[in-house]
């Protein structure tokens, strides 16, 4: 299942049953996250709280990882579901990601950076 970190506040902090609820998992599968690597708020363990901003990193590299491998120059078009590369000259940087065009589906696809 493919999680979508934007459901994820980055200011926000939560905890492991508001985690599990905003993304739609259990909350065990927020414990084993943790276990693979997810950082929590050093000294809270009761309950547990978690940054918005580790979830979105965390999540955002599983989700790569599990799929593919990108170069530098390719994104990942929700569309074609894998990397693909921008037509040439619809590349837009924006604070903290790049968008551009698919040049397979013509839709638009987004990088973070
Ligand atoms: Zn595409």
């Amino acid at each position: 299942m493919k999680i979508n970190p934007r459901k994820i506040k980055k200011h926000m902090i939560y905890t492991i049953k508001e985690l599990s609820e905003a993304l739609g998992v259990t909350k065990k599968t927020c414990f084993r996250w943790i276990e693979k690597g997810l950082k929590i708020v050093p000294g809270g363990k009761n309950p547990i709280l978690i940054r918005g901003g580790d979830v979105k990193e965390f999540i955002r590299r599983k989700n790569l990882k599990r799929k593919f491998k990108m170069n530098r120059s390719q994104f990942n078009c929700l569309h074609c579901k894998g990397p693909v590369y921008a037509k040439r000259g619809s590349i837009r940087k924006m604070s903290g990601r790049k968008t551009a065009l698919c040049r397979v589906c013509n839709r638009k696809i987004v990088r973070i950076i």
